[in-house]
């Protein structure tokens, strides 16, 4: 009996892909993998989507290689930095990589056999890894570096996903002007700027969109979720199942600490999911569940492997199923995170199960097999 499961449908990451699209036909499409495809599977859905993308973007060597290893053949990008060892890998396997800067390049071209496409990264104002805008003569370095095959340019927002729209109009225009400068010292194929949030609110499109969240069917934010400028849905959900139930009277303790105690008599289910599955501690006592349409309380604090909720007038029995994150945006927002974190740290435990045309299509158990039933 699987347990605890997140479930994917891929139909609606395709039909998220095709609504994004709409936004720019003509733009290229790089569904971004990182952390395991959100932690959904980055190499199955990789399998599933790559007919309906043109790029995919994860953020470490070791994902990057998965993919090829899973015969994912549509062109890679990596997002983080490379350790310069690692770049012969990237040439083997034609993987591209980012360019962060010039002492990092020149290390790397010393290092290779053969030529790295490379992708500029420009810091326009995210302030994590790039240059800078009074570092175009270091760009221009680069040139020199005969193994260093720059192909394109990109940036990333840091606010995109927010109401106040000057910052990322800032970084759009910082943007244009260095590519603008440094253009004729390169032979740039293409550019890319716009994230979920930058392809969504502000249509920055350009040559091509890097979309992580919006492919799985979630907002960047709140804000972007109310504004629904572009059709989503979500592809996911975590799920687990009733494994105990009792009936309890006033002043009965639940779990670790006493940090709950009943002020009337109540029912009680025990949930086959803790925060070794990736349902974090700081849920308890105010984490949601639904359990056969009614929103369920988690009663005391959230163990390793069970927690507790308040089923207290719901019909409900052992086995029956749980939807962990009824509203994944309102559970994020409690524990003060972002869905991104909610579902990035499901644990490998979790059998992920993929659906298609309301079938199911395959199924990984990363820990092994388990009776499906
Ligand atoms: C994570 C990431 C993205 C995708 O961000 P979303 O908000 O999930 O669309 C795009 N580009 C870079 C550089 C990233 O690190």
């Amino acid at each position: 009996m699987i347990e605890s499961c997140v479930e994917i449908n891929i139909d609606k990451i395709i039909e998220n892909i095709q609504n994004i699209r709409k936004i720019n036909p003509k733009s290229m499409y790089c569904a971004v993998l990182k952390a395991n495809g959100y932690g959904l599977g980055a190499y199955k859905i990789a399998e599933y989507i790559e007919d309906y993308v043109d790029y995919f973007a994860v953020a470490r060597v070791t994902e990057a290689l998965a993919l090829r290893e899973a015969n994912i053949k549509k062109p890679i990008l990596i997002l983080g930095a490379v350790y310069y060892k690692d770049v012969q890998k990237c040439i083997d396997n034609n993987i591209d990589i980012p360019i962060i800067d010039l002492d990092y390049a020149k290390l790397i071209n010393e290092n290779i056999n053969g030529k790295v496409n490379a992708h500029l990264l420009l810091d326009t104002g995210m302030g994590r890894i790039g240059f800078r805008d009074f570092e175009e003569d270091k760009i221009r370095e680069l040139n020199n570096l005969e193994n260093i095959n720059i192909i394109s340019a990109f940036t990333h927002f840091s606010t995109a996903d927010e109401a106040d729209t000057h910052y990322t109009e800032m970084q759009h225009e910082k943007f244009n002007k260095m590519v603008k400068d440094i253009n004729d010292s390169f032979n740039l194929e293409f550019v890319h700027l716009g994230n979920s949030a930058g392809a969504i609110k502000h249509h920055i499109t350009r040559d091509m969109m890097r979309v992580g969240i919006a492919t799985y069917g979630l907002y960047p934010s709140d804000l972007l979720k109310e504004e629904k400028d572009v059709e989503l849905k979500q592809c996911f959900s975590f799920r687990t199942r009733v494994i105990y139930l009792k009936e309890v009277e006033a002043g009965t303790s639940i779990s670790y600490g006493r940090t709950f105690i009943s002020d009337k008599p109540m029912k009680i289910a025990t949930l086959s999911i803790g925060y070794a599955d990736g349902y974090m501690r700081s849920f308890s006592n105010i984490g949601e569940v639904s359990i056969n349409g009614h929103l369920c309380k988690v009663l005391g604090r959230v163990c390793m492997d069970q927690m507790m909720v308040d089923v207290t007038g719901v019909d409900v029995s052992v086995d029956d199923e749980v939807i962990v994150y009824p509203d994944i945006y309102k559970e994020a927002a409690k524990v003060d995170t972002i869905p991104y974190e909610l579902m990035t740290s499901i644990n490998l435990r979790v059998p992920r199960i993929y659906k298609k045309s309301g079938k199911i299509i395959s199924i990984d158990n990363y820990l092994g097999e388990i009776n499906e039933d």
